[in-house]
């Protein structure tokens, strides 16, 4: 079988893309290696999302998932660990399994990057975490850091302000980039103690994270350290064809186009200027319609 488009990726960018592909009538396969509504899954709220003034990114992810099955798009559960292009077929790799199409939508969106520190890794799991919305409940009653100064950073620190004892934010600089009014909120919340011009050096404890050290030398006993310091695409299947910068983001143009015809990238995984959900969803729908013109003209 030989689909008129494979999505890779149904994370707000794919699952867009899936509704305009399916309903402009072209045969279409989904792929997603986790759950689909990507990284909507991992943040708390959305309030900037016409049509909701405040929304889980859980439930908004549920919600777009719900529409891709109503609508019948059918996807499997796989990771793509490598494209080929022969032509005008594209073959896409989940390890043993091979699925081919005439077109590709690259919709991976990015992860979460680490300190770099070490014992990171140890702790993971054990007091370092990258999601608040999915670990902040373990911690209720505790005290905790998050690192950062972006909207991750200030949006996920003021939903641990709710359910932990106190929380540390700590910031490299002395002015956050977040948008003002997450930052104006931060000053209702009388349990965040904001540390300006600190990064984190030291991750301290046997089993479980006990304390973090700063570049002060301060010292604090905090059970978790969430860290919020940027993404970085999931594009690493990409290395064979040369369609990512130096940083891993795709490179596409106007219609969402990579330099290899018929390979199209949307969403938080390709290099472009504004990265939120409303721009994703955009760009997917661009990109579907482009490969639904594509697949009619022949
Ligand atoms: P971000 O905007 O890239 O911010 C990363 C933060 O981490 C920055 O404050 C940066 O400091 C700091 N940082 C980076 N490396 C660090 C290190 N090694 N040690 C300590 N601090 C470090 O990332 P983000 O907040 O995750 O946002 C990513 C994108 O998603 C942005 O475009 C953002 O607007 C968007 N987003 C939007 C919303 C929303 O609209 N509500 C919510 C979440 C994310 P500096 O400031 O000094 O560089």
């Amino acid at each position: 079988m030989i689909y008129d488009l494979i999505i890779i990726g149904l994370g707000p960018a794919g699952i867009s893309a899936a509704i305009y592909a399916k309903r402009a009538g072209i045969k279409i396969l989904g792929l997603e290696s986790e759950a689909p509504g990507g990284l909507l899954n991992k943040i708390n709220a959305v309030d900037n999302y016409p049509g909701y003034k405040h929304v889980m990114g859980p439930d908004l992810a549920f919600q777009m998932y719900e529409q891709i099955n109503d609508l019948g798009v059918e996807y499997k559960i796989k990771k793509v660990t490598n494209i080929e292009v022969n032509g005008d077929i594209k073959k896409v790799y989940c390890n043993e399994e091979v699925f081919e199409a005439k077109n590709i939508i690259i919709a991976t969106g990015r992860k979460a990057k680490k300190l770099g520190l070490k014992n990171e890794n140890k702790f993971v799991g054990k007091g370092v975490s990258y999601c608040a919305t999915c670990d902040g409940a373990l911690y209720k009653g505790k005290d905790v850091a998050v690192v950062g100064g972006g909207n991750s950073a200030i949006e996920e620190a003021l939903y641990l302000a709710n359910i932990v004892n106190k929380v540390y934010l700590i910031h490299r600089r002395d002015e956050f980039r977040a948008e003002q009014e997450l930052v104006d909120n931060l000053k209702d919340m009388n349990n965040i103690e904001i540390l300006y011009n600190r990064t984190v050096t030291e991750l301290v404890g046997e089993e479980n994270l006990e304390k973090i050290v700063l570049d002060d030398g301060k010292e604090l006993e905090v059970s978790c350290l969430f860290t919020y310091v940027g993404y970085e695409p999931y594009s690493d299947f990409l290395s064979d064809l040369s369609i990512t910068d130096e940083k891993g983001y795709i490179k596409v143009d106007e219609n969402y186009q990579t330099s290899i015809k018929g390979i199209y990238a949307v969403g938080d995984a390709i290099l472009k200027k504004v990265y939120q959900i409303v721009t994703a969803t955009s760009e997917g729908a661009i990109a579907a319609l482009e490969v639904a013109k594509r697949v009619k003209k022949g």
